[in-house]
């Protein structure tokens, strides 16, 4: 590690990871820092992305795709369900990742593109000169060092206080932020190419409750319910012992992860002074879904990119870097998370009578292009009782 770069990242998940590879690859020196001893664990994902979005970035390679789903199954509070087969998707549904190797393969990827990569290194404080961010205090395996950069791309995730101690509020309500706990759940009957998700507000109050195939006869078998309705007896694991002492008896648990995932807004800026935040460190996880690696993905790429035209000018202030801010918010991934966020807020008053109504009529739909969007459209078209419920969502499907 040396003592100035043109680029600090700090986080190796995926966000700071492509952040690393693209600023690499665009011949800017960069540095990636993780706290942890080791990229990629512990995993606190259920792991599960849409194949064409992950192909944006990253060759599918056997060694991280722990299984190839082909249908999802969302089943209703009253038992019923609907399932969304593959040629809904034109055969292109989802994986179900090994994030231990897939992080792993992404800070690979960064440090064979020119990247430098520390792990055991956490950043303590930003380096503020002016009001501007001009790098990063780190201790290294217990051992104190300045890294100065002209940007500092904070890809924290969602414990991320970079920017917090840059003066930027990242607080997230406890209603919106998602509260998880998953087993991988072994010896189980499962269809191994099938996700299910349960919803109700028995199951998963303002949250789901998901099985992610990892392999014949094992799963992420995982739950997020809203902070607000989490509470004594009754957290996200309490519910998530219910369903598998109900639903899979017999599994083993060989893995327990708990975390959390902000389903708010995105922050209202997502750049300062010579700092750039991407990935769930600037709460751009998809809303409604909980998903945020390709979102990760997707910014800690463009806020290298726009990193690297505003080195390259000289200027890294935050009126230059808003170029990345603007750009991530009027991309199709920015209006989606606009979208489904009003989304989210709707179906979050949803009573189990009315999840029910609208698995029923889609167990009789049949979308020739399939997303969350298109399935979400259709529904409510078919429910025209609970459009009218909400303007704001109505307007947002218009
Ligand atoms: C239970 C659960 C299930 C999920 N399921 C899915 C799913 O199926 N699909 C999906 O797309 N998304 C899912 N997500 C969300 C997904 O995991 C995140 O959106 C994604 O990992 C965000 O990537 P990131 O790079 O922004 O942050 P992270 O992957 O969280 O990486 C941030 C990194 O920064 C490091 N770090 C933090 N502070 C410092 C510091 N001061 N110095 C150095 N390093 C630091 C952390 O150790 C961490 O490695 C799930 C999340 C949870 C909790």
């Amino acid at each position: 590690m040396r003592r100035q770069y043109d680029v600090l990242v700090v986080g190796g998940g995926p966000g700071g990871a492509i952040a690393a590879r693209t600023a690499a690859r665009k011949g800017l020196s960069v540095c990636l820092v993780e706290k942890r001893p080791a990229i990629g664990v512990p995993v606190r994902c259920a792991e599960g992305i849409g194949k064409d979005i992950l192909t944006e970035f990253v060759e599918p390679d056997e060694r991280w795709i722990a299984a190839d789903i082909e249908r999802a199954r969302i089943v209703a509070p009253d038992g019923s369900s609907m399932t969304l087969e593959a040629g809904m998707a034109g055969n292109e549904v989802g994986y179900i990742l090994d994030r231990k190797v897939f992080d792993r393969e992404l800070v690979w990827q960064a440090a064979e593109a020119g990247a430098d990569v520390s792990v055991k290194t956490r950043a303590t404080s930003p380096i503020l000169e002016g009001g501007r961010v001009q790098g990063a205090v780190v201790e290294r395996c217990g051992q104190v060092e300045r890294v100065r950069a002209d940007v500092v791309i904070a890809a924290d995730g969602v414990e991320s206080k970079f920017s917090r101690w840059c003066g930027i509020d990242t607080t997230v309500p406890l209603r919106e932020l998602m509260s998880c706990a998953q087993y991988l759940l072994t010896d189980i009957e499962i269809d191994p190419r099938a996700t299910v998700f349960y919803l109700g507000n028995e199951v998963a109050p303002e949250g789901y409750l998901w099985v992610f195939p990892k392999g014949e006869r094992s799963a992420n078998v995982g739950i997020g319910i809203t902070g607000r309705k989490s509470g004594s007896g009754h957290r996200a694991k309490d519910y998530l012992d219910r369903f598998v002492r109900r639903q899979f008896p017999g599994g083993k648990a060989i893995e327990c992860i708990v975390g959390g995932v902000p389903v708010s807004k995105p922050l209202p800026s997502t750049v300062g002074d010579g700092l750039m935040i991407v990935g769930d460190a600037a709460r751009v996880v998809d809303p409604l879904t909980g998903g945020g690696i390709y979102n990760a993905m997707f910014t800690g790429d463009l806020a290298a990119t726009v990193a690297a035209e505003c080195i390259g000018a000289g200027d890294c202030s935050r009126e230059r870097l808003m170029a990345y801010d603007t750009a991530w918010r009027t991309s199709r991934m920015g209006k989606a998370i606009e979208r489904n966020y009003k989304i989210k807020e709707y179906f979050i008053t949803l009573s189990d009578e009315k999840l029910n109504a609208l698995v029923h009529t889609g167990a009789s739909i049949d979308l020739a292009e399939f997303s969350t969007f298109t399935l979400i459209r259709e529904l409510i078209k078919r429910n025209p009782k609970l459009l009218l419920e909400l303007k704001a969502l109505r307007d947002a499907l218009s």
